[in-house]
């Protein structure tokens, strides 16, 4: 590929980066691979602070694959009860448990093809476990902040993790991909967030292509709201239907439900009645 300026300066940005975090690792607290790789299920769409809260408790109480496989699934679900999508993931963790004991006699394998093949493992998570516990990275661990940074840098014009671990494997040496994505994590977290990037306090403002002006780039889209679905009910036969606030996709009045065609029946009914009393009196 042809490099832009600020592909070719990647090698020094990434120096100075490194300066910026020298401590830059794995933030998920973990003492084998397995835990390593249990947790890094378990960090899916939550924080590593987070999943930190829950593992030594689970880990406590399986402390290895013999132990989780053969869990009540309820209970490790209780276990992992402040994070989201405990369900999938208690059932994850317990069938990728299995799975190794069935057939890694207990190990977490150490190649990438055995470890997408466990339950809830994906290309992301099995390069975390082979850059952290192995130190064999088979590409580069490419999450939200990687995926910003990147783009904010520079260093790919890409926006899907595929591509854009393809274009970060092109431009650095398979020695630096797993402390490369430490490092991007790192000043993803501290210093270049996604919604106020502190480009005033950043090492790299000098050369970065996005500084002062990063607010935008690398983010994901605003989700937007469903369209409003149109209504479902036929209409009514030689009768013009009353066209309501929401039919017509404006909010209806807070607080003030449409009448239904039982409750003005009803009024009239009141009316006739009050009108009968007063008739009567006069
Ligand atoms: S200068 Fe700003 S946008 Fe660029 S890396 Fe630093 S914080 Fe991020």
């Amino acid at each position: 590929m042809t490099k832009s300026k600020a592909q070719k300066n990647a090698p020094d940005t990434f120096r100075a980066l490194q300066t910026a975090h020298p401590d830059a690792h794995c933030e998920l607290d973990h003492r084998s691979a397995f835990e390593l790789l249990v947790a890094t299920v378990l960090s899916a769409q939550s924080t590593d602070v987070a999943v930190n809260q829950v593992t030594p408790e689970l880990f406590r109480r399986w402390p290895d694959p013999e132990a989780l496989g053969s869990a009540a699934t309820a209970d490790v679900e209780q276990a992992l009860g402040r994070l989201g999508m405990f369900r999938q993931k208690a059932k994850n963790i317990v069938g990728l448990s299995q799975r190794l004991q069935q057939r890694h006699g207990g190990e977490v394998p150490c190649n990438l093809d055995d470890l997408v093949a466990l339950p809830g493992v994906g290309r992301k998570t099995a390069n975390v476990v082979l850059g952290v516990a192995f130190g064999a990275p088979a590409g580069v661990v490419v999450d939200t902040h990687v995926q910003r940074i990147s783009q904010r840098l520079g260093w790919t014009k890409n926006t899907t993790p595929d591509k854009i671990e393809s274009d970060l494997m092109t431009l650095f040496p398979r020695d630096q991909w797993d402390n490369l994505s430490h490092t991007l994590i790192f000043h993803g977290r501290r210093i270049c967030t996604a919604r106020k990037p502190a480009c005033a306090s950043c090492s790299i403002s000098d050369t970065c292509p996005s500084a002062f002006a990063a607010e935008n780039v690398g983010r994901k889209p605003p989700k937007r709201p469903p369209p409003l679905e149109p209504s479902t009910a036929p209409p009514r036969k030689g009768k013009a239907q009353p066209k309501t606030k929401a039919a017509s996709g404006q909010a209806a009045t807070p607080g003030k439900a449409p009448q239904s065609p039982k409750s003005s029946r009803t009024s009239s009914v009141r009316s006739s009645k009050k009108a009968a009393r007063s008739t009567k009196r006069s």
